[in-house]
């Protein structure tokens, strides 16, 4: 089975072309014109996938050496993102499955996060069995699912105010940092130190959590700091970013430690943007020996947004025959559990 796939649910425009399982290639094309507005403009990212979408296409067929005419289904990313973003990517495939007269398959980005484990390529050939542990860490998510099979998952924490990539985005900003401060952050914190600065940690019930509190926690710290040296986040960046980033790894960590016990599911499996974080990556790593998990962290690839994701998910659900017809619509909200 041949799949091609697109995802354009933010500022990135990616296709991926895949032969059952196994990704083929996977081409994004990343949208630079946000970065001067210190986040992303929606207006600016659907045109910008417009202009995208066909070079980024036609680049993941030649990659893969796949013509259009073998191709047995396309898929496309229906939501949760920007309105305009997701219209883009849900128009041109449409237009594309009905001119090759083959299925449409709607994906939701967020199972897709969740389903990355189950690429296929040189690298990633082992998969989490069910049930597992699903934490995803994202720009607009935070969420512990627990995942019964492909399509039968069930949120059981996620955070009550802002996601943890947004924190990080936000605090990079407070620290000077350009968006996304997410991969900066975790650059600079490599030579800090993460014991140098507390921040307060938030007492949330159950497996929830809050990240708006971590947010907060700096911006008194460093106004506090600024009024007596101005040159207070200058110098001492690297101990902010690793600090600020030790508490973040922290707060996830015990829910997840939590929701381990609560479940008696020992298989973790990590996903979106945030677990491209080496932080939280080398944490895991540690606890798994500790805990006795078994820790699955996806490709760096497949860790920001990416079509191979909404490929891997298109595939099983062409499996199951859960096409979309031709009114299938975008969602700008979309909850996990809708198929
Ligand atoms: P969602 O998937 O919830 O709709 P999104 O698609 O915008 O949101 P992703 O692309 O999955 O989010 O992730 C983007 C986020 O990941 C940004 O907040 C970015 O700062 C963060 N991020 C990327 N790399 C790193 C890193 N190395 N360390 C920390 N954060 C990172
Ligand atoms: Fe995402």
């Amino acid at each position: 089975i041949f799949i091609l796939a697109v995802e354009s649910s933010c500022d990135d425009t990616s296709a991926a072309v895949f032969e059952n399982e196994k990704k083929l290639s996977n081409v994004t094309a990343t949208q630079k014109v946000h970065e001067a507005y210190g986040g992303v403009v929606p207006e600016l990212a659907s045109r910008a996938h417009q202009q995208h979408i066909v070079p980024v296409i036609h680049e993941a067929l030649r990659q893969a050496n796949v013509k259009m005419s073998q191709l047995d289904a396309v898929a496309f990313t229906k939501g949760p993102g920007l309105m305009g973003s997701l219209l883009v990517g849900n128009a041109f495939m449409k237009s594309l499955a009905l001119s090759l007269n083959i299925p449409l398959i709607g994906v939701n980005h967020m199972q897709g996060h969740i389903l990355a484990h189950f690429i296929k390529d040189e690298v990633q050939q082992k998969a989490p069995n069910f049930p597992f542990l699903g934490i995803t860490i994202s720009g607009g998510h935070t969420q512990i699912v627990k995942v019964n099979s492909y399509f039968d998952m069930q949120i059981i924490g996620e955070t009550l105010d802002d996601a943890i990539g947004e924190a990080f985005d936000k605090c990079g900003k407070m620290f000077g940092l350009n968006y996304p401060a997410g991969p900066e952050i975790d650059r600079l914190a490599k030579s800090g130190n993460p014991l140098k600065y507390k921040f307060a940690k938030p007492q949330v019930k159950g497996l929830d959590f809050s990240f708006s509190g971590l947010k907060t926690s700096v911006l008194y710290f460093l106004q506090k700091q600024l009024k007596e040296n101005p040159d207070f986040i200058q110098q001492n960046i690297e101990d902010l970013c690793a600090s600020f980033q030790h508490a973040a790894v922290q707060i996830l960590l015990d829910k997840i430690k939590k929701a381990s016990q609560l479940t008696g599911i020992k298989t973790i499996a990590i996903g979106g943007g945030v677990s491209a974080n080496s932080g939280i990556r080398e944490a895991l790593k540690s606890q798994s020996k500790q805990q006795q998990w078994e820790v699955f962290i996806p490709s760096f690839e497949y860790c920001t947004d990416n079509a191979a994701m909404i490929a891997i998910v298109a595939y099983f659900k062409y499996l199951e025959h859960q096409f979309s017809d031709l009114s299938i619509t975008a969602k700008a909200r979309l909850n996990l559990t809708d198929n």
